[in-house]
């Protein structure tokens, strides 16, 4: 006769049983990545993008989110889905894109697979995992709660890698609704820091105009477009204060026609970065001051500072705190990284709405052939977003 062990369940903190869940539900989540990754959707072919965002909105609805696409003409349409909760508290807004960086036909050279613990492929990182971590954090939420303990609006936007142009609007007024913005965007770093605040991002291109002439037989008619460029690009390179976190960057220029003709033509394209918005008029107003050396020249400035930055105000080291105690439940560590790249957050950041970002997944390579992100840590990613969307 054997004798009966009665089963004694080891008592798990809430934290831990939630975790729990996640990793039980791995293999899931990392099969909705794959499928994610299979739809290729380089933000320029509308076609490719709205049949991934037809996918979702599928993967939304089957969880009982009602689903809405706003239209877009030159760029794939964005996805709205509306979650109602057991409260009547403002909705919490869940942000992100499925727009990639890859051009069609990407997967044939680069497929997505798994290996090292590793899941390769374009978009894998940013950010077709923050939205399969979305779909299995609501999930799970339900599993839990019947519904959701509060509502939740979630925007999937097709147009983020090429500046959000058309979706910038749809973002900002969801924003101005919710009570706070969670985005999907990956994290930092190999721990997996959050983003607490990102520089504002401009982009400004001055325009030379010189006079032309033979460099044999005329050259004291003519003015040279390129040498007062490269004056201007040194006058430029002087507004850089990298300890206020004021950056610029000539990134680009062209000029001249021909090796034997004095150039009438030369432009640069200058990328500027800035940490805090009260430097955005500042930095505007010097390049629009800037006058030539070679007075028989003529400078041209146009563009702006089209991401404001997102600066770590109360609201956002308020969310920060918040995502610090749920990850501490979890057993482990949450940092914070401030970093130079922008994203939609600064948008919503911008309006004063508190905003965390960096919520996706763990990996390296955005943008890059090796992409990729390390499974292991999706589980507690996924339990963090969770906790968050019910606490905040
Ligand atoms: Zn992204």
């Amino acid at each position: 006769m054997t004798k009966k062990h009665p089963q004694h369940p080891v008592k798990l903190r809430p934290g831990q049983a939630r975790l729990q869940y996640f990793v039980q539900h791995r293999e899931q989540i990392i099969d909705t990545i794959r499928r994610l990754v299979d739809f290729e959707s380089p933000s320029d072919n509308k076609h490719a993008v709205d049949r991934c965002s037809a996918f979702v909105a599928e993967e939304f609805a089957a969880l009982g989110g009602r689903a809405e696409f706003h239209r877009a003409v030159d760029f794939g349409n964005h996805l709205q889905v509306e979650f109602p909760g057991e409260t009547q508290q403002k909705p919490v807004l869940l942000l992100g894109h499925y727009d990639t960086v890859y051009p069609l036909g990407t997967l044939a050279s680069m497929p997505c697979r798994l290996g090292n613990g590793r899941l390769y492929g374009p978009g894998v990182l940013d950010m077709k995992s923050g939205i399969a971590l979305i779909l299995h954090a609501i999930r799970g939420l339900q599993t839990w709660h019947g519904q959701l303990p509060r509502p939740v609006t979630v925007l999937l936007v097709s147009d983020e890698e090429v500046g959000s142009e058309s979706s910038r609007a749809l973002t900002e007024s969801l924003a101005k609704q919710a009570s706070a913005v969670l985005v999907l965007e990956p994290s930092y770093g190999p721990k997996g820091s959050v983003k607490t605040a990102r520089k504002g991002v401009g982009e400004y291109s001055l325009k030379v105009t010189g006079v032309a002439s033979h460099s044999g037989l005329d050259f004291e008619k003519g003015q040279s477009a390129i040498l007062e460029l490269s004056q201007q690009i040194l006058a430029i390179c002087k507004m850089v204060n990298v300890k206020r976190g004021l950056t610029l960057n000539v990134g680009l220029i062209q000029g001249g026609t021909r090796v034997n003709v004095v150039a009438a033509a030369a432009s640069a394209t200058i990328d500027v970065r800035i940490a805090r918005m009260k430097d955005a008029a500042g930095i505007d107003k010097q390049l629009r001051a800037l006058k030539p050396f070679n007075r028989r020249c003529k400078l041209e400035v146009t563009g702006g500072i089209n991401r404001p930055p997102m600066e770590r105000t109360p609201g956002v080291a308020a969310l920060f705190n918040r995502a610090s105690i749920i990850a501490k439940e979890l057993g482990w560590k949450l940092s914070e990284a401030a970093v130079g790249g922008g994203s939609d957050g600064n948008f919503t950041a911008g309006l004063g709405i508190p905003t965390l970002d960096g919520l996706g997944a763990v990996g390296d390579g955005a943008h890059a052939a090796h992409e990729f992100i390390v499974v292991s840590e999706l589980p507690r990613r996924a339990a963090l977003l969770a906790g968050l969307i019910e606490s905040v």
